[in-house]
């Protein structure tokens, strides 16, 4: 096919790996890795999950896995494809497809022989590479052209092959943002623009998932432009219209320039309006999980901040509002003023009260309050409401001595409520 090899790629050494893939040669049948990991490797990028296509049927897939002393689950035996887990190692292995009919959300399969047939019906070019076991690398549709140019395109014609699957706009927008390079394919994006209103049709975790893997590539403000550009963002979160997406780039910047580490929840808070209405609405439509429910909202919730805060106000909001949502907050009040410290060197001194202001909630440890209801009781106070009442009581008038006033001090004041009522 090419001369083209990944014969020097560590992971296809893997005994393991090595093991599966001669059991499964064995006879007439024939076995490659396909798609992400042969992309990734040729591009010099890691490797998370290996992914093998391979011409024996899902029961012959079991049958000799198992005779290699595997483990061979049937996690989705309708669309040919077998986990097999190899000490500890899973890896897909999928049948041969082709496609012989869909209706936009599901393909009806059949199995089948041919490498061309199965390339053919994959998204895009770059994703259509195989590698044999001893890593020649075959191109059926023009994918290493396409990897050496980075330039995302769908195999065959984009609309039809959108109209198959509208999950395909998004991963169109996601492979670009991780692996393209110069502008999208023009061709496929007007086809995204055109049947945008199909994202409609998609389940909601489905476009969740695809959008935070988009969010968490080394740079994705290109592809969220260009997702803007064409009504899809807007499509998929209404809430970034209005608000505007300009953060995108000096959150990236500055990340890159302070060492944080890329959060696709930050980066999807850096295009959301901070109101926690509209934030809830938001989490709810797209039926995000719990915890990155309680992220986002509590992030809308806390106080916008500002270079003047007082390091006394300051330790105040970290005390009544979440450690990560204040942080969020902060990062993002400080990529705005990085933002105009660009275009104005006054800006630049907002800028570093900002950083030491991260710098503090990054390594803030909550007080206790050294109060509880037991030491009010033994002042002779009568259980009852009134109790956390004056705890309340206390606990603010601590909050606002900076956390200064010690336990002694505060039963002082115990016993003077106590003795008042
Ligand atoms: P990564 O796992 O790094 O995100 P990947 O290329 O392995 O990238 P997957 O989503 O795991 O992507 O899919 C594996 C392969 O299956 C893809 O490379 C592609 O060839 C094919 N594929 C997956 N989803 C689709 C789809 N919706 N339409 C067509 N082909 C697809
Ligand atoms: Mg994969």
């Amino acid at each position: 096919m090419t001369n083209t090899t990944i014969a020097d790629a560590a992971w296809l050494s893997d005994k393991r790996l090595q093991v599966l893939l001669g059991a499964l040669n064995e006879g007439e049948e024939e076995a490659r890795i396909a798609g992400g990991a042969v992309r990734n490797t040729l591009l010099g990028q890691d490797v998370t999950d290996i992914d093998i296509a391979t011409t024996t049927t899902p029961d012959e897939t079991i049958r000799r896995a198992e005779a290699a002393g595997f483990k061979a689950i049937p996690t989705g035996y309708e669309h040919g494809t077998i986990t097999v887990v190899a000490d500890g190692k899973p890896f897909e292995v999928t049948t041969l497809r082709a496609d012989v009919e869909t209706n936009g959300r599901h393909a009806v399969v059949a199995f089948g022989r041919d490498w061309q047939q199965d390339a053919n019906r994959r998204d895009f070019t770059i994703n259509a590479l195989y590698a044999d076991a001893e890593g020649k690398v075959y191109d059926l549709v023009g994918g290493l052209k396409d990897l050496e140019d980075r330039n995302l395109r769908f195999i065959g014609e984009a609309e039809e092959r959108i109209r198959e699957d509208y999950l395909r706009i998004l991963r169109f927008f996601r492979f670009f943002a991780w692996y393209g390079a110069g502008r999208p394919d023009a061709q496929g994006l007007k086809a995204c623009a055109r049947l945008k209103d199909g994202l409609g049709s998609l389940s909601v975790e489905r476009v969740w998932s695809e959008l935070k893997k988009l969010l968490s590539a080394p740079d994705p403000h290109r592809a969220i432009l260009w997702m803007r550009q064409t009504g899809v963002l807007t499509a998929i979160v209404p809430e970034t219209e209005k608000w505007g997406i300009d953060s995108m780039v000096p959150l990236v910047e500055t990340e890159k320039a302070l060492g944080w580490e890329p959060q696709p929840l930050l980066r999807f808070a850096a295009i959301l309006p901070p109101y926690p209405p509209r934030i809830e609405e938001l989490a709810k439509r797209l039926r995000l999980s719990r915890a990155e429910t309680a992220t986002l909202s509590a992030w809308a919730e806390a106080p916008q901040p500002s270079h003047e805060t007082s390091d006394k106000d300051l330790r105040q909001q970290l005390y009544n509002h979440p450690q990560e949502a204040m942080l969020m907050r902060l990062r993002l009040a400080l990529v705005a003023t990085r933002q105009r410290a660009m275009q104005d060197a006054e800006v630049l001194k907002e800028s570093a009260g900002l950083q030491r202001q991260i710098e503090m909630a990054e390594t803030y440890q909550r007080p206790v309050f050294p109060l509880k209801g037991e030491d009010l009781l033994s002042l002779g106070m009568e259980p009852g409401r009134q109790v956390g009442e004056v705890l309340r009581q206390l606990e603010e008038r601590w909050v606002d001595s900076d956390f200064s006033l010690d336990r002694s001090a505060l039963l002082e004041s115990a016993k003077a409520k106590a003795g008042g009522t």
